[in-house]
Protein backbone atom coordinates (compact mmCIF):
# COMPACT_ATOMS: atom_id res chain seq x y z
CA UNK A 1 0.00 0.00 0.00
CA UNK A 2 0.98 3.37 -0.98
CA UNK A 3 -1.32 4.94 2.11
CA UNK A 4 0.49 8.54 3.25
CA UNK A 5 2.34 8.68 -0.12
CA UNK A 6 2.25 11.87 -2.13
CA UNK A 7 2.92 11.52 -5.49
CA UNK A 8 3.53 14.22 -8.80
CA UNK A 9 2.58 12.66 -12.52
CA UNK A 10 3.30 14.67 -14.77
CA UNK A 11 1.18 14.77 -18.20
CA UNK A 12 -1.40 12.74 -16.40
CA UNK A 13 -4.41 14.13 -17.73
CA UNK A 14 -4.48 11.68 -20.55
CA UNK A 15 -3.14 7.84 -21.87
CA UNK A 16 0.07 6.55 -19.87
CA UNK A 17 0.22 9.19 -16.97
CA UNK A 18 -3.21 8.82 -15.99
CA UNK A 19 -3.20 5.08 -15.57
CA UNK A 20 -0.47 5.56 -13.56
CA UNK A 21 -1.97 8.16 -11.82
CA UNK A 22 -5.12 6.11 -10.73
CA UNK A 23 -3.34 3.05 -10.00
CA UNK A 24 -0.96 5.25 -7.64
CA UNK A 25 -4.44 6.70 -5.94
CA UNK A 26 -5.79 3.09 -5.81
CA UNK A 27 -2.79 2.21 -3.64
CA UNK A 28 -3.83 4.73 -1.53
CA UNK A 29 -1.23 7.55 -2.62
CA UNK A 30 -2.21 10.96 -2.95
CA UNK A 31 -1.69 12.39 -6.42
CA UNK A 32 -0.88 15.48 -8.28
CA UNK A 33 -2.14 15.33 -11.42
CA UNK A 34 -0.49 17.59 -14.89
CA UNK A 35 -1.30 18.15 -18.08
CA UNK A 36 -3.11 19.67 -20.67
CA UNK A 37 -6.59 19.84 -22.03
CA UNK A 38 -10.25 20.67 -21.47
CA UNK A 39 -10.65 22.49 -18.11
CA UNK A 40 -14.02 20.69 -17.40
CA UNK A 41 -12.79 17.85 -18.06
CA UNK A 42 -9.64 17.91 -16.12
CA UNK A 43 -11.62 18.63 -13.20
CA UNK A 44 -14.31 15.41 -13.87
CA UNK A 45 -10.80 13.42 -13.64
CA UNK A 46 -9.41 15.07 -10.72
CA UNK A 47 -13.04 14.35 -8.80
CA UNK A 48 -13.07 10.97 -9.65
CA UNK A 49 -9.44 10.05 -8.50
CA UNK A 50 -10.79 11.72 -5.36
CA UNK A 51 -14.12 9.64 -4.94
CA UNK A 52 -12.99 6.63 -6.15
CA UNK A 53 -10.04 6.02 -4.28
CA UNK A 54 -10.65 8.18 -1.20
CA UNK A 55 -7.42 10.00 -1.75
CA UNK A 56 -6.69 14.06 -2.42
CA UNK A 57 -5.97 14.47 -5.90
CA UNK A 58 -5.05 18.18 -7.26
CA UNK A 59 -4.56 19.39 -10.61
CA UNK A 60 -1.65 21.92 -11.36
CA UNK A 61 -1.15 22.92 -14.49
CA UNK A 62 2.18 23.21 -15.13
CA UNK A 63 3.66 23.72 -19.09
CA UNK A 64 6.14 20.96 -19.61
CA UNK A 65 7.99 23.88 -21.27
CA UNK A 66 8.22 26.30 -18.26
CA UNK A 67 11.02 25.51 -15.76
CA UNK A 68 9.47 27.92 -13.33
CA UNK A 69 6.25 26.58 -13.50
CA UNK A 70 7.51 22.60 -13.08
CA UNK A 71 9.39 23.52 -9.97
CA UNK A 72 6.28 25.34 -8.47
CA UNK A 73 3.82 22.14 -9.43
CA UNK A 74 6.92 20.17 -7.05
CA UNK A 75 6.93 23.09 -4.13
CA UNK A 76 2.99 23.81 -4.67
CA UNK A 77 2.48 19.81 -3.95
CA UNK A 78 4.97 19.85 -0.87
CA UNK A 79 3.47 22.89 0.66
CA UNK A 80 -0.33 21.00 -0.16
CA UNK A 81 0.48 17.47 0.68
CA UNK A 82 3.64 17.78 3.06
CA UNK A 83 5.66 15.86 0.82
CA UNK A 84 6.62 14.87 -3.01
CA UNK A 85 7.60 11.04 -2.25
CA UNK A 86 6.74 9.49 -5.64
CA UNK A 87 7.85 11.72 -8.81
CA UNK A 88 6.83 10.79 -12.35
CA UNK A 89 7.64 12.14 -15.14
CA UNK A 90 6.00 11.23 -17.85
CA UNK A 91 4.81 13.89 -20.02
CA UNK A 92 6.02 13.49 -23.60
CA UNK A 93 4.84 14.79 -26.98
CA UNK A 94 5.22 13.24 -30.78
CA UNK A 95 6.50 14.24 -34.03
CA UNK A 96 7.24 12.75 -37.26
CA UNK A 97 9.16 14.14 -39.99
CA UNK A 98 12.44 13.54 -42.41
CA UNK A 99 15.12 15.01 -40.07
CA UNK A 100 16.01 17.80 -43.24
CA UNK A 101 12.46 18.90 -42.48
CA UNK A 102 11.97 18.29 -38.48
CA UNK A 103 10.71 21.90 -37.86
CA UNK A 104 13.10 23.41 -35.72
CA UNK A 105 10.56 24.73 -33.44
CA UNK A 106 9.41 20.78 -32.86
CA UNK A 107 12.84 19.85 -31.88
CA UNK A 108 13.07 22.29 -29.16
CA UNK A 109 9.80 21.30 -28.08
CA UNK A 110 10.00 17.72 -28.13
CA UNK A 111 14.22 18.07 -25.93
CA UNK A 112 11.97 20.62 -23.68
CA UNK A 113 8.72 18.11 -22.89
CA UNK A 114 10.29 14.92 -23.26
CA UNK A 115 13.54 15.65 -21.63
CA UNK A 116 14.35 18.73 -19.72
CA UNK A 117 10.78 18.74 -17.91
CA UNK A 118 12.19 15.31 -15.90
CA UNK A 119 15.20 17.66 -15.14
CA UNK A 120 13.77 20.11 -13.60
CA UNK A 121 11.31 18.01 -11.41
CA UNK A 122 13.17 15.83 -10.39
CA UNK A 123 16.04 18.68 -9.28
CA UNK A 124 13.09 20.58 -7.25
CA UNK A 125 11.84 17.05 -5.38
CA UNK A 126 15.18 15.24 -4.88
CA UNK A 127 15.89 17.87 -2.17
CA UNK A 128 12.88 16.75 0.07
CA UNK A 129 13.27 13.01 -0.72
CA UNK A 130 16.83 13.00 0.77
CA UNK A 131 15.77 14.82 3.57
CA UNK A 132 13.61 12.43 4.08
CA UNK A 133 15.51 8.95 3.07
CA UNK A 134 12.86 7.61 0.46
CA UNK A 135 11.70 8.25 -2.74
CA UNK A 136 10.63 7.05 -5.95
CA UNK A 137 11.68 8.35 -9.24
CA UNK A 138 10.18 6.76 -12.37
CA UNK A 139 10.75 8.38 -16.07
CA UNK A 140 8.09 6.97 -18.72
CA UNK A 141 10.93 6.49 -21.38
CA UNK A 142 10.47 3.98 -24.40
CA UNK A 143 11.66 1.26 -26.82
CA UNK A 144 12.67 4.67 -28.56
CA UNK A 145 14.94 5.17 -25.62
CA UNK A 146 17.28 1.57 -26.35
CA UNK A 147 16.07 1.60 -30.36
CA UNK A 148 15.45 3.92 -33.33
CA UNK A 149 12.98 4.55 -36.03
CA UNK A 150 13.46 6.84 -38.59
CA UNK A 151 11.66 9.77 -38.78
CA UNK A 152 11.14 10.38 -35.02
CA UNK A 153 14.94 12.07 -34.31
CA UNK A 154 13.85 14.55 -31.68
CA UNK A 155 11.78 11.80 -30.04
CA UNK A 156 14.50 9.32 -30.46
CA UNK A 157 17.21 11.88 -28.93
CA UNK A 158 15.44 13.08 -25.95
CA UNK A 159 14.19 8.95 -24.71
CA UNK A 160 18.07 8.39 -25.08
CA UNK A 161 18.71 11.26 -23.12
CA UNK A 162 16.30 10.23 -20.14
CA UNK A 163 17.92 6.67 -20.09
CA UNK A 164 21.07 8.51 -19.45
CA UNK A 165 19.31 11.02 -16.55
CA UNK A 166 17.71 8.24 -15.05
CA UNK A 167 21.23 6.33 -14.38
CA UNK A 168 23.00 9.73 -13.61
CA UNK A 169 20.55 10.17 -11.26
CA UNK A 170 20.24 6.79 -9.75
CA UNK A 171 23.99 6.99 -8.77
CA UNK A 172 23.70 10.14 -6.78
CA UNK A 173 20.96 9.20 -4.96
CA UNK A 174 21.93 5.75 -4.64
CA UNK A 175 22.48 5.79 -0.44
CA UNK A 176 19.56 8.07 0.72
CA UNK A 177 16.74 5.47 -0.20
CA UNK A 178 15.87 6.82 -3.54
CA UNK A 179 15.49 4.70 -6.40
CA UNK A 180 15.31 6.25 -9.78
CA UNK A 181 14.11 3.86 -13.04
CA UNK A 182 12.71 4.23 -16.20
CA UNK A 183 9.89 2.02 -18.03
CA UNK A 184 10.08 2.25 -21.52
CA UNK A 185 6.82 0.70 -23.29
CA UNK A 186 6.62 -0.08 -26.67
CA UNK A 187 3.47 0.43 -28.83
CA UNK A 188 0.99 1.57 -26.38
CA UNK A 189 -2.21 2.80 -27.50
CA UNK A 190 -3.24 6.06 -26.48
CA UNK A 191 -4.00 9.18 -28.09
CA UNK A 192 -0.60 10.16 -28.73
CA UNK A 193 0.18 6.93 -30.77
CA UNK A 194 -3.24 7.31 -32.37
CA UNK A 195 -2.69 10.88 -33.69
CA UNK A 196 1.12 10.14 -34.87
CA UNK A 197 -1.02 7.50 -37.80
CA UNK A 198 -1.75 10.41 -39.93
CA UNK A 199 1.60 11.63 -40.46
CA UNK A 200 3.45 8.16 -40.57
CA UNK A 201 0.94 7.55 -43.60
CA UNK A 202 1.81 10.98 -45.56
CA UNK A 203 5.72 10.50 -44.79
CA UNK A 204 5.84 6.40 -45.30
CA UNK A 205 2.96 6.70 -48.26
CA UNK A 206 0.80 3.86 -46.61
CA UNK A 207 -3.14 3.50 -45.69
CA UNK A 208 -4.03 3.80 -41.65
CA UNK A 209 -4.27 -0.14 -41.32
CA UNK A 210 -0.95 -0.35 -43.29
CA UNK A 211 0.60 1.67 -40.55
CA UNK A 212 -1.00 -0.13 -37.65
CA UNK A 213 0.48 -3.16 -39.21
CA UNK A 214 3.30 -2.77 -40.95
CA UNK A 215 4.92 -0.12 -38.56
CA UNK A 216 3.15 -0.26 -35.46
CA UNK A 217 2.95 -3.36 -34.64
CA UNK A 218 5.62 -5.16 -37.13
CA UNK A 219 7.73 -3.41 -34.48
CA UNK A 220 6.46 -5.26 -32.15
CA UNK A 221 6.80 -9.45 -31.72
CA UNK A 222 3.40 -10.36 -29.96
CA UNK A 223 1.63 -8.24 -32.29
CA UNK A 224 -0.50 -6.62 -29.48
CA UNK A 225 -0.59 -3.22 -28.20
CA UNK A 226 0.88 -2.82 -24.39
CA UNK A 227 -1.91 -1.34 -22.85
CA UNK A 228 -2.08 1.58 -19.88
CA UNK A 229 -2.93 -0.62 -17.13
CA UNK A 230 0.37 -2.66 -17.62
CA UNK A 231 2.39 0.00 -17.62
CA UNK A 232 0.88 1.50 -14.40
CA UNK A 233 1.39 -1.97 -12.45
CA UNK A 234 4.62 -1.31 -13.60
CA UNK A 235 4.75 1.83 -11.73
CA UNK A 236 3.53 0.80 -8.53
CA UNK A 237 5.63 -2.05 -8.53
CA UNK A 238 8.33 -0.06 -8.69
CA UNK A 239 7.14 2.13 -5.51
CA UNK A 240 6.68 -1.04 -3.47
CA UNK A 241 9.64 -2.11 -0.84
CA UNK A 242 10.18 -4.91 -3.14
CA UNK A 243 11.30 -3.17 -5.73
CA UNK A 244 14.14 -1.11 -3.24
CA UNK A 245 17.16 -2.62 -5.11
CA UNK A 246 15.86 -1.85 -8.35
CA UNK A 247 17.32 1.36 -9.60
CA UNK A 248 19.16 2.81 -12.33
CA UNK A 249 16.78 0.65 -14.68
CA UNK A 250 15.69 0.21 -18.04
CA UNK A 251 12.66 -1.57 -18.11
CA UNK A 252 11.35 -2.61 -20.56
CA UNK A 253 7.83 -3.97 -21.54
CA UNK A 254 7.69 -4.09 -25.46
CA UNK A 255 6.49 -7.47 -26.72
CA UNK A 256 9.53 -8.57 -27.44
CA UNK A 257 10.14 -5.34 -29.65
CA UNK A 258 14.19 -4.81 -28.70
CA UNK A 259 14.40 -8.07 -28.02
CA UNK A 260 15.41 -8.06 -31.95
P1 LIG B 1 -0.87 11.14 -24.33
O1 LIG B 1 -0.83 12.12 -25.44
O2 LIG B 1 -2.10 10.35 -24.10
O3 LIG B 1 -0.50 11.87 -22.96
C1 LIG B 1 0.51 12.85 -22.90
C2 LIG B 1 0.28 13.69 -21.67
O4 LIG B 1 1.30 14.71 -21.63
C3 LIG B 1 -1.06 14.42 -21.67
O5 LIG B 1 -1.58 14.46 -20.38
C4 LIG B 1 -0.69 15.81 -22.16
O6 LIG B 1 -1.59 16.80 -21.75
C5 LIG B 1 0.66 15.96 -21.49
N1 LIG B 1 1.45 17.04 -22.09
C6 LIG B 1 1.81 17.20 -23.38
N2 LIG B 1 2.46 18.36 -23.54
C7 LIG B 1 2.51 18.95 -22.31
C8 LIG B 1 3.02 20.18 -21.82
N3 LIG B 1 3.65 21.06 -22.62
N4 LIG B 1 2.89 20.44 -20.51
C9 LIG B 1 2.24 19.59 -19.69
N5 LIG B 1 1.72 18.41 -20.10
C10 LIG B 1 1.86 18.11 -21.40
O7 LIG B 1 0.38 10.19 -24.59
P2 LIG B 1 0.87 8.83 -23.89
O8 LIG B 1 1.00 7.82 -24.97
O9 LIG B 1 0.12 8.50 -22.66
O10 LIG B 1 2.36 9.27 -23.52
C11 LIG B 1 2.83 9.40 -22.20
C12 LIG B 1 4.33 9.13 -22.17
O11 LIG B 1 4.56 7.79 -22.60
C13 LIG B 1 5.13 10.02 -23.12
O12 LIG B 1 6.35 10.37 -22.50
C14 LIG B 1 5.40 9.11 -24.30
O13 LIG B 1 6.56 9.46 -24.99
C15 LIG B 1 5.56 7.78 -23.59
N6 LIG B 1 5.40 6.60 -24.43
C16 LIG B 1 4.23 6.35 -25.10
C17 LIG B 1 4.13 5.22 -25.88
C18 LIG B 1 2.89 4.90 -26.64
O14 LIG B 1 2.95 4.00 -27.48
N7 LIG B 1 1.77 5.56 -26.38
C19 LIG B 1 5.20 4.35 -25.98
C20 LIG B 1 6.37 4.62 -25.29
C21 LIG B 1 6.44 5.75 -24.52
Amino acid sequence: TLKSKNAVVTGSTSGIGLAIARALAKEGANVVINGLGDEAEIEKTRAAIESEFGVKAIYHPANMLESDEIADMVHQAERSLGTVDILVNNAGIQFVSPVEEFPVEKWDQIIAINLSSAFHAIRAAVPGMKARQWGRIINTASAHSLVASPFKAAYVAAKHGIAGLTKTVALEVATHGITVNCISPGYVWTPLVERQIPDTMKARNMTKEQVINEVLLEAQPTKQFVTVEQVAALAVFLCSDAASQISGANLSMDGGWTAK
